[in-house]
């Protein structure tokens, strides 16, 4: 599903904050991305969102090689891929439902459809019975479930979270991570940058280590090309 061939990113001369990453993730596969702060976390991230493109190397998502992509195909890939923030970005002058709707609005998806499988997100998160109410009258955990279901309204094939439990304490952080666990299973992979390694070292899962830029753990050798 993802493929990192010996990727290197410089932003410039004195920041290089990819070397020569080498790792791959099947279909369904859950993994950590770790690394203490500017490690190269969310350029890692931002590669695979077509946010920004590599200086050496190559980057597949789904088949398709990434860095030849032309521009207008960008928001096409974008709709493949859900993001879930640690801010987790909802709006607080519209409804839950609403929330979870925009990524499918943007797709022409009809009111019905929206209505179905915004309840289906929501439904997934445990969040049913909130979708008329306002995000700001729900707990951190909820906001982020709101996250989530948003991320996963389009049903991607590759759900990616930056540090998606800054903000929550171990309990509901479990949660969260139980709640990734559960999309992974249904074949969606998924990749998770965070830097709480109490939760990394609880989840047991492959985890993808980066060290200045270098991958110095879990990632996979390429055999052949
Ligand atoms: P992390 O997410 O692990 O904290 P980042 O990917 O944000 O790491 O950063 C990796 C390195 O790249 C750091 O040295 C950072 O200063 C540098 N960097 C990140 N973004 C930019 C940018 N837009 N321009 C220049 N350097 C950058
Ligand atoms: P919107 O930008 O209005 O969310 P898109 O169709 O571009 O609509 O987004 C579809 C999916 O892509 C959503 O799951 C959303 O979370 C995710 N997404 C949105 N913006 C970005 C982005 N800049 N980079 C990567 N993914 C994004």
């Amino acid at each position: 599903m993802i493929e990192f061939r010996q990727v290197t990113k410089r932003y410039d001369s004195d920041h290089t904050a990819l070397r020569q990453v080498n790792f791959a993730l099947d279909r369904g596969e859950l993994a950590f991305l770790t690394g203490h702060s500017g490690a190269g976390k969310s350029t890692l991230l931002k590669l695979l969102m077509v946010m920004e493109r590599p200086s050496a190397g190559e980057v597949v998502v789904g088949g398709q090689k990434l860095n030849s992509l032309p521009r207008r195909q960008i928001p096409y890939i974008r709709r493949h891929i859900g993001v879930v923030f640690q801010n987790h970005q909802l709006l607080f002058d519209r409804t839950v439902f609403d929330n979870v709707a925009m990524p499918l609005e943007v797709t022409g998806a009809s009111p019905s459809d929206i209505g179905r499988r915004v309840r289906a997100a929501l439904d997934k998160v445990g969040l049913l019975s909130k979708e008329k109410m306002n995000p700001m009258q729900l707990s951190g955990g909820e906001q982020q479930r709101v996250g989530i279901a948003r991320a996963v309204v389009n049903k991607p094939p590759l759900l990616l979270a930056d540090e998606p439990t800054g903000n929550l304490d171990p309990e509901l952080s479990a949660d969260i991570m139980n709640l990734f666990g559960q999309f992974s299973q249904v074949g969606v992979t998924v990749l998770i940058a965070t830097h709480d390694i109490a939760l990394v070292n609880e989840m047991n899962c492959r985890t993808l280590t980066l060290d200045h830029g270098r991958l110095v753990a879990g990632g996979s050798p390429l055999m052949g090309v």
